[in-house]
């Protein structure tokens, strides 16, 4: 699913890297918590997976495409088929939350009456059947990151990137908001969770990516 070969990010010419001689390999339907401390390259790791930047030096490979080579017009195709949920939930506060959730369905091009029922039913899935015609602002924390899961996973997503998707949540609605993901990668998605969440990573064994300094210092 995921391939990255010796790959190094440099946000600018000779700075230092925020990702330094990376390799690592992720199979297709696997479930993978990423850790380290705060400027480790957390973000910038699953920035080069959902392709909003490409490696500086080294081969990434997603969902058998090679990246570092890849034309710019190839990417949004594939990049439609990949999910992230931000930390900061980045949905459009002046519409609902139907229509937040709606967005990348239409962007695809679906047509109304189906993207409709589809954004419905992930809003149920996440327990916010009854939320349709709120706007994010009236949501508590923990109700908006759901509603940007059920965005990041309505076209159903081969890839699914989560940045510190509880950072902002209690106890209870962090584990509504990982057993929603593993239920996604019961589902078969290949899914990536950056946290900072010691406990409930240990909660939830899963394969463990660890960052230091840019370095990849686990894998397993
Ligand atoms: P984490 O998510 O683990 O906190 P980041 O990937 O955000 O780590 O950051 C890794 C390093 O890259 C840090 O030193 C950070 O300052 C730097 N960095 C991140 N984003 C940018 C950017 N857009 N421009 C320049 N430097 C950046």
């Amino acid at each position: 699913m995921v391939r990255l070969d010796n790959i190094t990010l440099r946000y600018r010419p000779n700075a230092t890297p925020a990702l330094n001689g990376v390799d690592c390999h992720l199979a297709a339907g696997s479930f993978s918590w990423l850790m380290g401390p705060s400027g480790a390259g957390k973000s910038s790791f699953l920035k080069l997976l959902h392709l909003a930047v490409r490696p500086s030096a080294g081969q990434l490979h997603v969902m058998g495409r090679a990246i570092h080579t890849a034309r710019r017009q190839e990417l949004p195709a594939l990049r439609r088929r990949i999910g992230v949920v931000f930390q900061d939930f980045r949905l459009l506060p002046h519409l609902d939350v139907l229509e937040n959730v709606a967005l990348p369905l239409r962007i695809a091009g679906r047509g109304e009456r189906q993207l409709l029922a589809d954004a419905t039913e992930m809003l149920r899935w996440v327990g916010l059947g009854e939320r349709l015609k709120a706007r994010p602002e009236e949501l508590s924390g923990g109700e908006q990151q759901r509603v940007a899961l059920a965005r990041a996973v309505v076209a159903r997503p081969a890839l699914l990137l989560a940045d510190e998707p509880t950072s902002n949540l209690d106890e209870a609605q962090s584990r509504r908001v990982v057993a929603l993901l593993q239920q996604m990668h019961r589902l078969g998605s290949t899914v990536v969770v950056a946290t900072h969440n010691q406990w409930l990573a240990e909660e939830n064994p899963a394969a463990m990516l660890r960052l230091e300094a840019g370095r990849l210092v686990e894998h397993g």
